[in-house]
């Protein structure tokens, strides 16, 4: 197995040092190191070497060789689904760990952080429970023929995801991608590798073989764009933003390998006048907040009916306040919301908060700086930013059209469903979407009519290894999670036997015999 090199940097408590390249006989000059930030303090927390050209290309062709060995790819499901179960108890083991990992270098709250790390062993139960039961079919084919159709691997894969939930969008992807009996390489964001580095440790614990999970954290225009492009690789799986998902899609389509893209969204969130008030505010607040609003599924456009807009924007910045007011330490259990993952990213969202053509700012829309009111941290050196709400946008506005990925929302007062139901598809993004009302019949009607691949009643951002993750428009192509994530890391392979006797074959399969016209074609 191809391992990165990690440096930890002088303050770093990351002790990743086990790592050997093929880096380290190559003939390539090393590349500048990622450095990895906390963003809540801006110290840097490891330094990783990335793999050069021929150590991503030894890491493909090594994938190779191992797929075709079968050590992995033609295990029996049995053994591969016990390997997986493994991986689910040995991460279960070290979830507070990762979720420490996680939030030093996300800058995201370690309650959230708990949270989702410790769910996510049910992603490689799943896989590995599907496993034991996925079965192949027959087709009903005409004439003698016993036709038995299973499903195979695809062979080498790529993953590529994006900072925001670095394990958990991994794992969504690894575990079905080993479960269908792939080699797969995973580039994660360079902005947060540590986490997955870590669990790459896990998984020849796990009984994983040499060769079959390669983490190469380097960068995406070098490492990711290879990865992309080599003919080797049979699937490329990215999770990113739009434009980068747009660039890949050109190059695996040049390759005429299969393709998977989670990209950007900007969820619209509708509440009904008849919705239970502190409920639709509470689900608003999490669509809008949790992870300082760095989620796809971010409920970042507000959509509230004109009875109960005035009712529920009470409450609703009462809420936003009382946010703010908890934000801490990110490694604080009771901090409430933590940064945005770094400077730059800082800087994009309060551009397009301050460079916004309409609409006015009803709370934050600033950079948080000074001492916690929570546990006296020193917000000015992080990166924190305001839970912000903005009212009254026009559709026109950036602020409205493209995803800012930050604890930002907008709102807008509407009349009747229907114009609700047009403003909530007025975006190029058809990801997630949130229907707030305790009308039956309507809440059918309108998720039906919502153009998203995701909608929720009554909630929001429910995830889970059996429910179909993706989007529909510009938010994507394919889908991540069930039956159909299997599906998609394998392809059917459909043998047909001739069960005829020896003699019916003679006579009915001789298409150039020059007795007698009845014979099969086909
Ligand atoms: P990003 O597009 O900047 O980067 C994502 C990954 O792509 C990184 O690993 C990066 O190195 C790589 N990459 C960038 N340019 C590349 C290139 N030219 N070739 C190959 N790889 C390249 O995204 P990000 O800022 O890390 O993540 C945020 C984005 O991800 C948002 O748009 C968000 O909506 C989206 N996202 C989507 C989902 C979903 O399920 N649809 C989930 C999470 C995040």
């Amino acid at each position: 197995m191809i391992r990165p090199k990690t440096r930890p940097a002088a303050r770093s408590w990351f002790h990743v040092a086990q790592y050997k390249t093929a880096a380290a006989q190559s003939s390539e000059p090393l590349l500048e190191p990622l450095l990895v930030r906390n963003p809540a303090t801006g110290d840097i927390i490891s330094s990783i070497e990335p793999p050069t050209s021929e150590a991503v290309e030894e890491a493909v062709k090594s994938a190779h060789r191992v797929y075709e060995s079968g050590v992995w790819s033609k295990a029996s499901p049995l053994s591969r689904s016990n390997v997986l179960s493994k991986l689910a108890q040995l991460l279960e083991e070290r979830v507070s760990d990762m979720a420490r990992i996680e939030t030093l270098q996300t800058g995201r709250a370690i309650r959230e952080m708990n949270a989702q790390i410790g769910r996510l062993p049910e992603w490689l139960r799943y896989f590995a429970a599907l496993l034991r039961t996925h079965q192949g079919f027959i087709a009903p084919t005409q004439g003698k023929l016993l036709n038995y159709v299973n499903r195979v691997p695809l062979g080498v894969v790529a993953q590529i995801t994006p900072f925001n939930h670095p394990l958990l969008i991994v794992v969504k992807k690894l575990a079905p991608a080993l479960a269908a009996g792939n080699s797969v390489l995973v580039k994660p964001s360079e902005l947060a590798p540590l986490s997955l580095l870590e669990f790459s440790e896990l998984a020849s614990a796990a009984g994983l073989p040499d060769g079959v999970f390669t983490v190469l954290p380097g960068r995406g225009p070098s490492t990711g764009a290879q990865l992309a492009s080599h003919p080797l690789v049979r699937k490329v799986d990215i999770t990113a933003g739009t434009q980068t998902g747009r660039s890949i899609g050109a190059i695996v389509g040049s390759n005429l390998a299969a393709f998977t893209a989670e990209l950007g969204g900007k969820a619209p969130v509708i509440v009904f006048n008849d919705a239970d008030l502190l409920s639709a505010v509470n689900g608003v607040a999490f669509a809008s907040f949790i992870a300082s609003g760095q989620t796809c599924v971010s409920g970042t456009r507000i959509i509230i009916q004109d009875k109960i807009y005035h009712n529920f924007m009470k409450v609703f910045l009462e809420k936003v306040g009382s946010i703010a007011r908890r934000i801490g330490n990110p490694s604080n259990p009771m901090s409430s919301m933590g940064t945005v993952i770094s400077e730059h990213h800082l800087e994009r969202i309060h551009r397009m908060v301050s460079s916004r053509n309409s609409g006015k700012v009803l709370i934050g829309g600033y950079r948080m700086s000074g001492i916690s009111p929570l546990d006296d941290f020193d917000l000015s050196r992080g990166c924190f930013y305001h839970p912000t709400v903005i009212e009254d946008v026009d559709v026109q506005d950036e602020i409205w059209e493209e995803e800012i990925f930050g604890p930002v929302v907008v709102v807008k007062k509407f009349a009747g469903e229907a114009e609700g139901v047009a403003l909530a598809n007025m975006s190029k993004y058809g990801l997630g979407a949130g229907v707030w009302t305790s009308n039956l019949s309507q809440a059918h009607r309108v998720a039906d009519s919502i153009q998203a691949g995701l909608v929720w009643i009554n909630t929001h951002h429910r995830n889970d290894p059996s429910s179909p993750w993706g989007g529909m428009k510009e938010s994507g192509i394919g889908r991540e999670n069930g039956i159909e994530a299997l599906e998609a890391y394998s392809q059917s392979k459909s043998v047909i036997v001739n069960t005829a006797t020896a003699e019916e074959s003679q006579v009915q399969d001789d298409w150039f015999s020059e007795v007698g016209n009845k014979r099969r074609y086909g």
